[in-house]
């Protein structure tokens, strides 16, 4: 198909006849059409695109249309798409075999990397953020010897099942499964507490201090839209863990290598127990991780008792990526990063204000994202203040003037060290029309 772009000033047409045909065919026989639920544009109507190949900061769709990218698969792509290094990596690790079930130098020189940027002594490689907060949780327990686990509400870990409790306002709810096939016992022994709440999260621990395992926090939160934490918050954690003999597991799946050459840990020190990793660890492939102190990693099969394994684990291909994705992923690429949020989120805001619409812009490093509100975002509930509707019109009217936003309200705006000003100069003209559309629809 040849490329079609949007003519000066003309929106691209709100049907999508190719997406439209694709989505037929794959909701015929895989669940809701998508292979992850949040591609399925639920939260703001319409036909999901299907995407056919990317370059630099740009998309181009399955009926020939271009946008700039600003989800960049959900964090990963650092350096934009089918950057030459990154390909030329994959496909030399592809000629050479794409897996052997064996160890190798590709995995080694990954994990090299991961401790050399970060707090950890050891690291395990695994396939995806889930898989990395699942064995965490489950290394945290055989090493305590203990079964609760601490999380926050709006934080989200993968889908794993005694995870899968975020619901409830108040200050220590007991854990209720989220979704149906979540059974009660996985998440009797999670509590979840409403996040930067300090009070909350002691009061958890004055009652319940002996049986707690771990807290798991994000280390930066990113699945409610983005709330940082509160300055000294993650280091509260680390001290009331470890004051119960419990641990801390920060999340950093999406904050590492994203928001800093060490995650939100070389931004914000912390003495947490345990990390996890993702997302940009595999450049746009498959891979993940988890890593920790000696003493509690050194517990990890077949060191020690606690068991975890996976055929695919540190895979040649997703090693490859990742390696050069880090080693592109330098000071002045972070730097590029911070500027371009800052330039985006600037951008954004100002078009909103000149249109009249309540919202709050809200930073994690280069993370971002805007809140259709007024109240301030500090958690899950103000979170959940925002005006949906106001973001599906804003939504709607970016991606019809080339622009690719997060279909939801609640995630994270991620930008790529591949804007150029082509791809600025598109953002800067769409925004002022997508913030007249919120402002019809608030
Ligand atoms: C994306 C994400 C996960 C889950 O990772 P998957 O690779 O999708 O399983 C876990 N934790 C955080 C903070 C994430 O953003």
């Amino acid at each position: 198909m040849t490329t079609t772009y949007r003519a000066e000033g003309v929106p691209y047409p709100p049907d999508a006849p190719a997406s439209q045909a694709l989505f037929d065919r794959a909701s015929a026989i895989v669940p809701g059409g998508v292979n992850s639920p949040v591609r399925a544009f639920r939260a703001v109507g319409g036909t999901p695109r299907f995407m056919s190949s990317g370059q630099g900061p740009w998309l181009t769709d399955a009926d020939g249309r271009r946008y700039v990218d600003l989800v960049c698969s959900w964090g990963p792509l650092l350096h934009g798409h089918a950057h030459p290094e990154i390909v030329t990596a994959v496909q030399e690790a592809a000629a050479r075999g794409t897996s052997f079930g064996t160890p190798t130098a590709g995995e080694v020189d990954l994990a090299e990397e991961i401790v050399r940027r970060t707090p950890i002594d050891e690291v395990r490689l695994v396939n995806s953020g889930t898989e990395a907060t699942m064995t965490a949780i489950r290394l945290a327990r055989g090493f305590t010897g203990r079964a609760k686990v601490v999380k926050f509400a709006g934080c989200y870990h993968g889908h794993v099942d005694a995870l899968l409790a975020a619901a409830g306002s108040g200050l220590a709810t007991l854990g209720l499964p989220d979704s149906p096939g979540v059974t009660g016992a996985a998440t009797a022994e999670t509590i979840v507490l409403p996040y930067n709440d300090v009070a909350a999260v002691e009061a958890a621990f004055a009652e319940n201090g002996t049986e707690i395992a771990a807290i798991i926090t994000e280390a930066a939160a990113g699945n409610m839209g983005v709330v940082p934490p509160r300055e000294g918050f993650n280091q509260r954690l680390a001290e009331i863990a470890h004051a119960h003999g419990a641990l801390l597991i920060v999340d950093e799946v999406m904050t590492g290598f994203r928001v800093s050459a060490g995650g939100w840990a070389g931004l914000d020190p912390v003495d947490a127990d345990l990390f996890t990793f993702g997302k940009v660890m595999g450049g746009g492939l498959p891979a993940a991780a988890f890593g920790g102190r000696r003493e509690i990693m050194s517990r990890l099969a077949p060191a020690g008792p606690v068991y975890q394994a996976g055929t695919l684990s540190g895979n040649p291909l997703a090693c490859a990526a990742g390696l050069a994705s880090l080693r592109l992923a330098d000071e002045t690429a972070y730097k590029r990063l911070d500027e371009l949020a800052t330039t985006v989120g600037a951008l954004a805001s100002a078009a909103l204000t000149a249109a009249g619409v309540a919202h709050r812009l809200s930073y994690a490093g280069n993370m971002f994202s805007i809140f259709f509100t007024e109240t301030e975002v500090v958690d899950y509930d103000s979170a959940k203040t925002q005006d949906a509707a106001a973001f599906k019109g804003f939504f709607h009217e970016m991606l019809a003037r080339g622009v690719y936003l997060p279909p939801s309200a609640f995630e994270s705006w991620f930008v790529s060290t591949a804007l150029d000003d082509a791809a600025l100069e598109q953002i800067a003209a769409a925004l002022p029309h997508a913030a007249r559309a919120a402002g019809s629809k608030a």
